[in-house]
């Protein structure tokens, strides 16, 4: 059994006064001290360039979770553990007065010399606090010295391996949580717990008995007002080379021989090794690119037409590819993936479609054929399971209807459930970096990524080719077309929707 309480800590945190701090990491640090989770030793220094103190830090803090959370008992209590220093992420000087507040709050809280960097920052800091970390003495404690890492980690694979280089100068591997926040996702986790608990789905989780596996992961909104970022980066390096990918090897490794993290990222690495390199040439074959257009009707902007876009952008708002694995379990599988902006809906979905039984002896009433079986994992908005069956239908002829096994994690509770960020910290601080990415993982990714973005980089696409609120270009239908299959509908995958 993995440890549940954290041990005693300061967390030192870089980008404090930034838009991920204030809606993710103070309430969800906030949760896990509210549920005991966190050690009675415990403190926070938040580093960032505005000069605020402690009085000002705290009530940014307090707001940040009064507005995430229903319940603020304990809130005075909570901010107390908060400190504030302003700093330069380059200056030595601010360094060295982190590390005199560090000592310090070490022997207020009993601290045992634990920490947690945590860079909340834009990636092109990670490398240059990482040496300063170092360089200037605050890894140099009788603890742990854990450096927490955003997205993105690079731009392709040198600039990936760049920045590793740079990083492991100061930790080693084992201290590096690099986060993928849909590895926080409660659905997510559950993917190894679906496959692994059930002597149901693993005998039949293989080639003999899957056609073929389908995620989903569409948004509805648009850049928003991060055109400047989104121009350099694309649905390709925003989603598919770490929240997509990563998805895919949950789905496709082998079982870990433990729960240990090493032995999972074994599988999950062996995984990546699997999938059927792509080459310049067949880039075309596998994936497609799209790019939102205005929607006249309801007054939605094409991309090119957003803040800080330009006016030719080659830039894909939408990816949709087919990644085959050449090893035993998955030969002749085809994992579809596809990601987009401006979409209808917003969801996260798995399906995981089963082969037809080899005779049909039933019919549906109106002549359709028998429907698949599917087994839908809901990541988001909607979190659960539903598995579609077919069953016969009530009156005396022997005609089947489609039904559906759902579970559904709705009854959400605030408080109960945690978030992705939350279960991340808490793992961090537990040293459990099961659902971080380990480079390995990440340089594999890169590396199947690169020669897509290369080959798209190269040609310019004929964009824009769908419609804001749609479902996406023709291109992405005639993909699954070519080998017999279509996206199933995701409407039509809700719990709800037939029976
Ligand atoms: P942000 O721009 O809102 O905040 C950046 C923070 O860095 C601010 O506190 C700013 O004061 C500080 N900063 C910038 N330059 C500095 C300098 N020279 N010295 C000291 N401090 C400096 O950014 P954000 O949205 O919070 O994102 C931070 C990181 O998290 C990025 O890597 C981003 O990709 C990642 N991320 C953010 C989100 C999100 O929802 N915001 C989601 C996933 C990943």
């Amino acid at each position: 059994m993995k440890q549940f309480e954290t041990p005693p800590a300061l967390t030192i945190l870089f980008g404090a006064t930034g838009d991920l701090a204030k809606r993710k990491l103070y309430p969800s640090l906030y949760r896990l001290y509210r549920k005991g989770h966190l050690a009675s030793g415990f403190a926070v220094i938040g580093t960032a360039r505005r000069p605020w103190d402690n009085q000002i830090f705290r009530e940014h803090v307090k707001e940040s979770v009064m507005k995430s959370t229903p319940l603020h008992d304990q809130i005075e209590e909570f901010i107390s553990h908060f400190y504030y220093l302003p700093h330069d992420v380059s200056d030595s000087e601010s360094y060295a007065e982190l590390r005199i507040l560090a000592n310090e709050l070490d022997q207020t809280y009993s601290l045992g010399g634990n920490r947690l960097f945590y860079l909340a920052m834009a990636p092109e800091f990670f490398g240059t606090i990482a040496d300063h970390l170092k360089a200037d003495g605050l890894t140099d404690t009788e603890g742990f010295g854990r450096l927490v890492i955003e997205k993105p980690f690079g731009h392709d694979l040198p600039s990936a391996q760049e920045l590793n280089t740079q990083i492991r100068q100061s930790f080693d591997e084992k201290d590096i949580y690099r986060i993928d926040h849909y590895l926080g996702k409660e659905m997510v986790q559950n993917i190894e717990t679906i496959r692994f608990a059930n002597a149901l789905f693993e005998p039949l989780w293989n080639n003999r008995y899957i056609s073929n596996i389908q995620i989903t992961s569409s948004e509805t909104l648009g850049v928003e007002e991060r055109g400047g970022y989104y121009e350099t980066s694309g649905a390709l390096k925003d989603m598919v080379q770490n929240h997509m990918l990563q998805m895919v090897a949950l789905l496709a490794m082998e079982p870990p021989i433990s729960l240990q993290d090493e032995e999972i990222r074994l599988e999950k690495v062996r995984a990546f090794r699997s999938m059927r390199p792509l080459t310049p040439e067949t880039v075309n074959d596998y994936f497609v690119r799209g790019q939102y257009g205005p929607n006249e009707g309801e007054l939605l902007l094409g991309y090119r037409q957003e803040l800080n876009v330009d006016a030719e952008s080659n830039t894909e708002t939408y990816v949709a590819g087919k990644i085959m694995f050449d090893n035993f379990r998955w030969a002749g599988v085809p994992f579809y993936i596809r990601t987009g902006k401006r979409m209808p809906m917003k969801s996260t979905k798995i399906v995981v479609q089963f082969k037809d039984i080899p005779m049909n002896l039933y019919y549906r009433p109106d002549d359709q054929e028998l429907e698949p079986n599917l087994l839908v994992i809901h990541i988001q908005p909607e979190e659960g399971i539903t598995l579609h069956l077919n069953a016969k239908r009530a009156g005396h002829q022997l005609h089947t209807t489609p039904v559906k096994l759902s579970y559904a994690n709705s009854g959400i509770d605030i408080m109960n459930t945690p978030e992705a960020y939350e279960k991340l910290i808490h793992d961090a601080m537990r040293g459990d970096s099961t659902n971080f990415t380990h480079w390995d993982e990440v340089s594999l990714s890169w590396s199947f990524v690169d020669v897509i973005s290369k080959a798209w980089r190269e040609q310019k696409a004929p964009f824009p080719n769908y419609a804001a609120n749609t479902k996406g270009p023709q291109a992405a239908d005639a993909l699954l077309e070519r080998d017999g299959f279509f996206w199933w509908p995701l409407n039509m995958l809700d719990v709800d929707a037939y029976n």
